[in-house]
């Protein structure tokens, strides 16, 4: 796919990951649909990709909203008039051991803290990329869905939610991979490993040191590594079904 004046989706698009792909897109020309939960950070990215010379609208919607996802996709093909690529990228953490005893006290996971990772994890990625194949088949685009699964998806312990999301989104990349195939859209997934982004910076410095000793090349990863995977999978035509993974070798 050529990049210049496609017009490609991220979700998650107001900070981090999200936003470096924008703007990394943006330098190639792409316009650009911006999609997140917070409107200052989404303004935020948009006048950065405007200031690089292209289109750049943004759209409120919780991607684990069956309504909102509706409406919102619909919006972008209207405004737009076609739909070429979509990042399914906004994601969460909530964080946890599912069962933990300290002291004698005994704590669980809740349900919520499952469900919440479980609704924007993947049934935010389900659907977009439902909503997003049906638009692209009937404006008649080719087009790339790219999902971003994550290294987590081999079993992190904490993330009982977080590693079973990712490991669905990857397995489902496969699924849809074979489904839209005959459309001309492909799908595919990047897996990331450590990167630096407001996700992890949450993380203890402590914690972040101890990760940065056991990935094979000593440091975590950066955003623009990651937008730059995500301009190869949406321009190589050839690619689909399979997870790139970017982890500086943390699962060798
Ligand atoms: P981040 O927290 O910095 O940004 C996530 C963005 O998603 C935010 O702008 C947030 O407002 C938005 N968002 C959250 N819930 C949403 C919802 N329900 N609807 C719409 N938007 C929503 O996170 P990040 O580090 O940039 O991560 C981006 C993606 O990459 C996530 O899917 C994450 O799981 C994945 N990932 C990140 C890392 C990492 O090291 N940072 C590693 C592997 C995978």
């Amino acid at each position: 796919m050529q990049l210049e004046d496609k017009v490609i989706i991220i979700t998650g698009g107001g900070q981090g990951l999200g936003r470096a792909m924008a703007e990394y897109l943006a330098q190639r020309r792409v316009r650009l649909a911006l999609v997140d939960l917070n409107q200052e950070k989404l303004d935020d990215t948009a006048a950065a990709c405007r200031a690089l010379g292209v289109q750049a609208r943004t759209y409120l919607c919780n991607v684990a909203s069956e309504e909102q996802v509706t409406q919102t996709i619909a919006q972008i093909a209207e405004d737009f008039g076609s739909i070429n690529g979509l990042v399914n990228n906004a994601g969460i953490l909530r964080d946890g051991l599912t069962i933990k005893v300290k002291d004698g006290e005994m704590s669980k996971m809740s349900l919520a803290q499952w469900q919440s990772v479980i609704d924007v994890n993947l049934t935010g990625v389900f659907l977009c990329t439902r909503e997003v194949a049906a638009k692209m088949i009937e404006l008649q685009n080719t087009g790339a869905i790219i999902n971003i699964s994550s290294v987590s998806r081999a079993g992190n312990v904490g993330q009982a939610n977080y590693s079973a999301a990712k490991a669905a989104v990857a397995a489902d990349t496969v699924v849809w991979a074979r489904e839209l195939a005959r459309y001309g859209i492909r799908v595919a997934g990047v897996a990331p490993g450590f990167i630096e982004t407001e996700m992890v910076a949450s993380m203890k410095p402590e914690a972040l040191q101890r990760m940065a000793e056991v990935i094979p090349l000593k440091r975590l990863g950066k955003p623009e590594e990651i937008a730059h995977a995500i301009a190869f999978l949406l321009e190589n035509e050839y690619f689909t079904g399979r997870i790139l993974e970017l982890d500086g070798g943390v699962r060798l």
